[in-house]
Parts: structure tokens; sequence; C-alpha cells
């Protein structure tokens, strides 16, 4: 941040603010947001940070300043005896870590501050009033010090008692928690809405907070919120008088708030200790997705009420606990660069360079933009705030941009005519989103040929990853991947870092790779489309190069599982004389451009139609490259031994399928007995 000019922060803080209001309104007033929580939370947090290193900047309408929204229903406002509070947020361990220590300094302790762990039910906070121990207000948050009044709603919740369990309650009780929907009744008030072509709720929060501002009570009491308590405030002199026990934690005031009456959630712990919150954390982030509410983190509160005291509040939160948030799948960052890269296949893919950012559970400093389409529909600017998404194994992408933080000399990316690898023209043809480079000489494509070729579907080729090739194709030894298999040892040992052994071992391995079956050949030739399942169906039906070449697409698509689109690929693709080429030069090599059956019965009768098994640890291959051989050979391989079994391959420790070959009297054999027969 420091390194920027003043101004472009001070313009920063004011857009953050923008975009923060206009996000706050419409989540906490219209029920409706169109932002993300955590892409909320992290621009909120950037303004924080800005704040705090420039005091001037800090304005009384700041998000930072305040708990929420001013209602504006037409419900009656009401003022809330005691203020509600928001929670401070922590994202990463070292933010537990840091409250803690600042709780401890606080109390000038040396040791950990006993807390209570409970989860963060993703509902509206309302406020509970009880006098002589009957219900008589529940209001909304609102903005902290003011809320709605909205009794009769409440008074619909089945968990809220509307008299408490005490014999002798006292004058006044204030009771604090969570209204939330469930969220199989928050998915069908959605399928609801939607039948009815009404808006539909962004997520259970908003539902709840929603249905509690409704206006007819009747309809709140059809969507069956729930309630958890968390909070009570207590008049000690008023629990001595009425004879009540003495309550001077959290946990005993949850212990407490059960027994009245409330519904408390159960999945709370008292920890007494860092790596005790870590394990609560932990376990959480898992479980929490087989409960039947959503929660979006924990909340750490400080247990004894007598240290909650002496910590007191900041303008909006409690010193006293925290919110210690699940990772976020969507988060904003900054578009720093962006580079063109180019594929195996010529596709140019535009990539944002970001500003590393935590992005479930990982830091992400990349993030594809697809293709030409997609950056005029983001109307990317480099500068640009973006979110960025990452759920699950996906890549992360950038969904959308934030427009309103865009920086004043921001210039808008725009692809490049001439291809990054090669400088040669690139192509956009009409129909398609790709941008190509069609140069098969670019560095680029060939690189990506050789490393599709040498990868673990294709040719399984040991010790040439990615930087040999790339070193292979900048000093121009290789052009294509036919030339791979005129490779010297040699010739490697020119190479960096390439010592005799390591040389005379890829150049073995490379051998070895011209006994790979006809379909990972196909698979490695990268015709667009064809994919290791789609080769391997195609090999089965056509059973050698010239069989296919010759084939129409028609009779390519005849084939079932292999569309129009995949036999039109591959009918283009051997068209073309380099492509021919190829095969020639790879068929001169060794390589199998002949199915299993058709070569079996040319080659090597003693494998043709014969089924193997392999069990065990093979003294030299491993059990794929076995596996591989048979086929190659004609053969057929299974998994387990039955009568119909010819042989089963024996390795070390092989166990209960060379029993069931001698009950069943199959020939055992050996990997050099193997080796003789396919020689
Ligand atoms: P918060 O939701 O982060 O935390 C405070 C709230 O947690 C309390 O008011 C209470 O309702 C709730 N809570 C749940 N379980 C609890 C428990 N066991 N103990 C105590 N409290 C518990 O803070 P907030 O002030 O309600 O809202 C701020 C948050 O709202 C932001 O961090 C952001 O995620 C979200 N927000 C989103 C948008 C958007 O556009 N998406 C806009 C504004 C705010």
């Amino acid at each position: 941040m420091t390194e920027l000019p003043f101004l472009e922060i001070q313009a920063r803080a004011i857009e953050l603010r923008k975009v923060l209001q206009r996000a706050s309104y419409e989540y906490y007033v219209l029920d409706a947001p169109t932002m993300e929580d955590t892409v909320y939370d992290a621009l909120y947090r950037e303004l924080q940070t800005i704040e705090a290193e420039y005091p001037e900047l800090i304005t009384a309408d700041s998000p930072t300043q305040r708990v929420g929204e001013k209602p504006t229903t037409q419900f009656f406002s009401i003022q809330h005896n005691i203020s509600l509070y928001s929670l401070d947020n922590a994202f990463a361990p070292s933010d537990v870590t840091t409250w803690q220590e600042r709780c401890q300094r606080g109390l000038s302790s040396q040791i950990f501050l006993d807390s209570v762990c409970e989860l963060k039910i993703d509902g509206s906070a309302i406020a509970l009033t009880y006098e002589n121990g009957i219900l008589v207000r529940g209001a909304t948050r609102g903005d902290g010090t003011s809320g709605e009044d909205i009794t009769t709603n409440i008074k619909t919740i089945r968990s809220i008692p509307l008299r408490l369990n005490l014999e002798n309650p006292p004058d006044r009780l204030e009771i604090r928690g969570e209204a939330f929907l469930p969220i199989a009744v928050f998915e069908a008030i959605n399928q609801e809405r939607s039948q009815q072509n009404e808006a539909l709720f962004a997520n259970p929060r908003n539902a709840a907070a929603g249905t509690l501002r409704q206006l007819d009570s009747r309809k709140v009491d059809k969507r069956r919120l729930d309630f958890f308590a968390y909070t009570i405030h207590i008049n000690q002199a008023d629990f001595a008088s009425q004879n009540l026990p003495d309550i001077s934690s959290q946990w005993q005031a949850l212990e407490f708030l059960q027994t009245i009456g409330f519904r408390v959630n159960p999945n709370k712990k008292l920890c007494k200790s860092i790596p005790k919150l870590q394990d609560y954390y932990d376990y959480w982030s898992t479980e929490r997705l087989k409960l039947p509410y959503m929660t979006d983190g924990m909340v750490i509160k400080i247990n004894a009420f007598s240290q909650q005291e002496q910590l007191g509040f900041t303008q909006r939160t409690p010193r006293w606990a925290i919110a210690w948030k699940y990772p976020a799948e969507e988060m904003p960052t900054i578009i720093e660069a962006v580079t063109v890269q180019v594929g195996r296949t010529g596709t140019l893919t535009p990539v944002a360079e970001l500003r590393p950012v935590l992005l479930a559970g990982t830091t992400v400093s990349r993030a594809t933009l697809h293709n030409s389409d997609r950056l005029a529909e983001l109307d990317l600017h480099i500068g640009d705030t973006a979110i960025v998404r990452k759920a699950g194994e996906i890549i992360p992408e950038v969904v959308r941009i934030l427009p309103e933080l865009r920086p004043y000399a921001a210039t808008r990316f725009v692809m490049p005519t001439h291809c990054p690898e090669c400088n040669q023209p690139v192509r956009k043809p009409e129909n398609e989103a790709a941008t190509r480079c069609i140069n098969l000489e670019c560095p680029a494509i060939v690189r990506g040929a050789i490393e599709h070729w040498v990868s673990r579907d294709a040719m399984d080729i040991n010790g040439v990853g990615e930087k040999l090739v790339k070193q292979l194709v900048t000093e121009n030894h290789i052009t294509s991947i036919a030339d791979l298999y005129d490779l010297t040892s040699e010739q490697l040992q020119t190479l960096d870092r390439l010592g005799q052994k390591s040389a005379d071992k890829v150049v073995a391995a490379i051998a070895q790779s011209k006994i790979k079956p006809w379909a990972r050949v196909l698979y490695g030739l990268g015709i667009r489309h064809v994919g290791s399942v789609n080769a391997q169906t195609i090999a089965d039906n056509f059973l050698n190069v010239e069989l296919l070449t010759n084939a129409s697409p028609e009779a390519i698509a005849s084939i079932f599982g292999i569309g129009e689109e995949i036999a039109q690929s591959i009918y283009e693709w051997f068209r073309k004389d380099a492509n021919q080429n190829l095969v020639r030069r790879l068929q001169a090599s060794g390589l199998q451009f002949v199915g299993e059956s058709d070569r079996a019965i040319a080659i090597n009768p003693n494998i043709a139609g014969k089924i193997f098994v392999v069990t065990g640890t093979l003294p030299t291959l491993k059990r794929d490259e076995a596996k591989d051989l048979i086929k190659s050979a004609g053969g057929k391989v299974t998994d387990s031994v039955s009568k119909k079994t010819n042989y089963l391959v024996v390795g070390e420790e092989a166990g209960s399928k060379l029993e069931k070959a001698q009950a069943l009297g199959v020939q055992c054999i050996s990997e050099e007995d193997l080796l003789n027969l396919i020689k």
C-alpha cells in the first residue's frame, strides 16, 4: 500500500467506501446481496488497512465505523437497551494468535485465556426481551443501536419460548441469538419462488432476514425459521435477588440458556490453548458441510465474563470475541498484467497475472481469462480489481471485474495480432471463440506436441519432462516428436546438467516407448478432441493407421461414442501432408500403428488371443509395462484369474491370485518366461 502515491490511496479509499456502502445496503436493507460475503470481507479489510495507516482518511460514514445499516422498513423502529455488535474477523491462524495475544496484553496475562468456540451460524441476529419470564419484544439488530420491532414474526419461531422455564424469573432478561433457515427449507422456498417467477434469495442468511421482515406473519409461520441462542445479558443483582444460579462465564451462560428453554447449538467447546482452537476449526471445516443449516466460520469468545468486561468493546465489535471465517472460493485482487500462453494446438489463452491472494486454502497468482470473447465480456483493464474464483480442483478464473475500482489511467487489454512465441500472425475464425497460431513450426506448438507425446497417458516416457523438452526445442535438437527417436546420448550430453548415465537412460526410455500400443500412439499424436478414451475406442475399431487414414468422417462417426466433431477433426488431421510425413517417420522408427488382434495374428501366435493376468512385483518391468507388452503382442490382460486365464505372470509377493491360479491349474510364468514368449 505504502508504495502508491497518497492521492491514489485516497481515491481507492473513497471508491472502496462507495462499493462497500452499496453492497451493505443491498445486503441489509434489500436482503438481496450482489457480492460474495468473502469479497465484501476482503475489500472491507483493505479499507481497514488503509484507514489504519492513514487515520486522516477515516470518515464518520465509513462502513468500518458502524454496525450494519439503519433499517428502512414498515416496522416500528426501536432503540435497543443494550447495543448489538458485529464481530471482528480472522481469516488465518495468525489473526487468531494476534487476537489472543492482544487480549492477554489487555489483561496483563501471560497465559492463554480460556475461550469458548461456537459455530458461526449464518442467519440473522435478533434481540429478545423477556419481562417477568414472558417474551415481550423481538427485534432485528439493525445498526446495532436501533432495530425493527418484529415481535409478531418472532413468535412464530417454535424454538423461542414465549415463557421462560424459570420459577422466579428476573424482571427483565435480554437474550440474543441467531434466527436461521434450515438449508432444506431455504431450497424449498427458492423453488417455490422460481415457480412463481419471483426473485430468488441469494443464500439462507438473506432468506432468513427477508422472512423476519415479512409483513404477513402467517407467511413467516409457514417458513419454519429456527433459532439458536448464544448471549444472555445478566444483571447480577437481579439474579442474586431471585435466587438464580451464579453465571460468570459464556460456558455457564450457554448451559443456563438451555435449561430455561432455548435451543443452544450443541457443537460448542471450551478450549484452553491455540492448538485446540485450531483443532476445532479444522474439524468443522468439513463437518459443517454435513449440518442441516449454514455456517460460515466459528466464533471464539473469551470465557470469563470478568475478563470480557475488562476488555470491553470498540465502536463496532467486542474485543473479547472474534469470528474465524472459512476460506473463500471467491476473492478480490488486482490484475497486475495479462500474459498470453500458446497451447499445443496453437490456441492463445490470455492469463491474468494477479497480486497473490489466498483462495480456498492456496495462494493464487494467475487465473485464466479463457479467450478474447471473455476478455471483451469482462472489459478487462490492467490494474482492475477482479473477483477470482477457485472452486474445488478447477483452475482459478476471473469471474468479474469491479469497474468502480478501476484506476484512472488503466488501459484495456487487447489480444495480440501476432503469436507471442513465433511472431507470426494469429487467426480467429468467425465461429470460434479461440484465437490460434497456425504456424506448425511455432516453438510453443512443437513443445506442446512433444510434452503431450511423452505424457503419462500417451508414451509415458520417463525422464523427458517440460524442462528437457524446452531445452531440446530451444537449442534446435528437435522440431517434431519424430526427432525424439533420432536423439543420441552424445547429443543429450551437450545439454545443461545431463551426465552420461542420465542421457543413456533418456535414450533407453524413448526406445522403450516403441512398444506402446496403437491406442496410445493415436492419443499421443495430439489430434484435437481425441482424448485417451476416444483414442482407445477408435483404435479398437480401426485396427491400423491405414484403415483410419482412409476412413470417411461418416465411417469414423459411426462408432458408438464418437461424435461428428471428433470424426471431422481426425479426418482433417490425416489430410495434412505434414501429419502424413510424421506418421511415416514414426512408423520407420518402429512405433506401433497397428492394433492388437491385427498385429497379433501377423506378429506373435504365442500370445495372440491368450488371456494373461499379472500379479506381484516383477523384477524389471512395472506392472503396467508388462500389461502393455502383452497387449502390443496381441494378448489380452484381465484383472482376475478364472478358468479362462491362460497365463498368470507372477512376481514377488504374489497373493491370492497365485493361490487361485494354482487351484484352477492355470499356468504360472515369470517375467523372463513372458519376455521369451514375446520374443
Ligand atoms: P458477521 O456476520 O461477520 O458477524 C457478527 C454476527 O455473527 C452476529 O451479529 C451474529 O448475527 C452472528 N453470529 C452467528 N453465530 C454466532 C455466535 N455463535 N456467536 C455470536 N454471533 C454469532 O457480522 P455482521 O456485522 O452481521 O455482518 C458483516 C458481515 O456481513 C460481513 O463480514 C460480510 O460477510 C457480510 N456482508 C456482506 C455483504 C455483501 O454484499 N455480501 C454486505 C455487507 C455485509
